[in-house]
């Protein structure tokens, strides 16, 4: 694989759009037909960029977005007119008007939220009710989906609230242990029941939605009207170090920076702040431009590595807020400096995943693509495929 050198960047984000769409036709391959793709781009679609990702999901035939707020919502508005868009969290009700004008659905998380709602529209606000049916965050919590129900029955009578589906959202669907997966089962049993009380009682809507990616690849149900898909569909796994999930993904992200400077050390010198790094012998160091404030985190220091002409190096003393430096004394070619590193990605035949760096210090995927700062620019590849 050749990279595109971007002599104008000390560090850019390259997101490839022939990933993406590989991804989406991967996960809709293990959607029941029944149930439509709903992409999940909050956050700047996971740190990916949203126009770019949001204008190819579109092309691709998706309609459905969610978002976390309001802001992200209007953004998914201006670059895809047509889609149905979908507001996860919380907004303040005074933007009820602003909601109906730009037919934005909103997430209804208690009764108390659906009356201010009510009081702030001026036309009816398209929403779905928010059931907590064990992730202990937010939405309308009950011990049965009979109590539940009943409760809900009462908004249907609200005149400024136009009532479309009803949602949870689970908290270990990505755990293959036994008691994970019954608590996921009764999550999924409460949000059915309620689902089909409230049709019994007359009050019936048409969406039903509580698949995150772990669900949609590990327990596809055709009861569901849509699937909320994040993290798969950027080619990462919900749950890289516990589970499994064997879908040929591709990463969207790769990262990339470049060599300022080369020089060889002897044994003993130091690297970066705090010396935590002694030369044990003569090293070749080379020094990349970016570091902790391009998102690429400090607790990578002297533990991770990046991958130069091919060949993987030690991340060597500790990152910096700009600049970090890679033991590069093993790598056959010649090192000048403009030449490109891979911070995660592929590089000939080295692959560093964003899974990988995030198992170094402790957390997931999801977080160390949303980390890659604003100052990063982002940069689409293979738009046309
Ligand atoms: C973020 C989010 C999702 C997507 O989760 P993934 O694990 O990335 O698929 C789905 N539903 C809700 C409510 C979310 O907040």
């Amino acid at each position: 694989m050749k990279i595109e050198q971007q002599k104008r960047y000390r560090a850019w984000a390259e997101i490839d759009l022939s990933a993406l769409e590989h991804n989406v036709n991967v996960v809709r391959g293990n959607l029941p037909s029944q149930t439509a793709f709903m992409a999940v781009v909050k956050a700047n679609a996971y740190g990916h960029g949203d126009e770019a990702i949001c204008k190819k999901l579109w092309e691709l035939g998706v309609q459905w977005f969610a978002v976390s707020n309001l802001e992200e919502a209007l953004a998914v508005r201006s670059f895809c007119p047509y889609s149905e868009i979908f507001i996860l969290g919380y907004t303040p009700p005074e933007f009820a008007p602003e909601l109906a004008r730009n037919n934005i659905i909103q997430g209804v998380v208690s009764t108390e939220y659906a009356k201010q709602l009510q009081q702030f529209a001026h036309q009816p606000v398209r929403c779905h009710l928010k059931i907590d049916t064990g992730m202990g965050r937010i939405g309308f919590r009950y011990n049965t989906p009979g109590d539940c129900a009943a409760a809900l029955k009462p908004l249907f009578g609200l005149e400024k609230l136009s009532i479309e589906g009803v949602y949870t959202h689970f908290a270990v669907a990505d755990s293959m242990m036994p008691n994970d997966m019954m608590y996921t089962n009764n999550q999924q049993d409460f949000i059915i029941a309620i689902y089909d009380k409230l049709k019994e009682s007359g009050c019936p809507v048409k969406h039903l939605h509580f698949m995150n990616s772990a669900a949609t690849i590990l327990r596809p149900n055709p009861r569901a009207t849509l699937a909320r898909v994040g993290i798969v569909m950027y080619g990462l796994q919900p749950n890289y170090m516990e589970t499994d999930i064997r879908i040929p993904l591709k990463p969207v992200m790769s990262l990339r920076s470049v060599v300022s400077q080369v020089k060889t050390i002897q044994e003993g010198d130091s690297i970066s702040y705090g010396r935590m790094y002694i030369a044990p012998s003569p090293r070749k160091i080379a020094t990349v431009t970016i570091g902790y404030a391009d998102g690429y985190a400090r607790l990578l220091s002297n533990r991770a590595q990046a991958i130069l002409h091919g060949k993987r190096c030690l991340v060597v003393g500790r990152v910096c807020m700009d600049q970090l430096m890679l033991d590069v004394t093993d790598v056959p070619t010649e090192i000048k400096p403009g030449d490109v590193v891979t911070m995660f990605g592929t590089d000939g035949n080295e692959t560093i995943t964003a899974d990988e760096l995030a198992s170094i210090y402790d957390t997931i995927g999801y977080e160390v693509v949303c980390g890659i700062s604003k100052r990063v620019p982002r940069d689409t590849i293979n738009c046309n495929v």
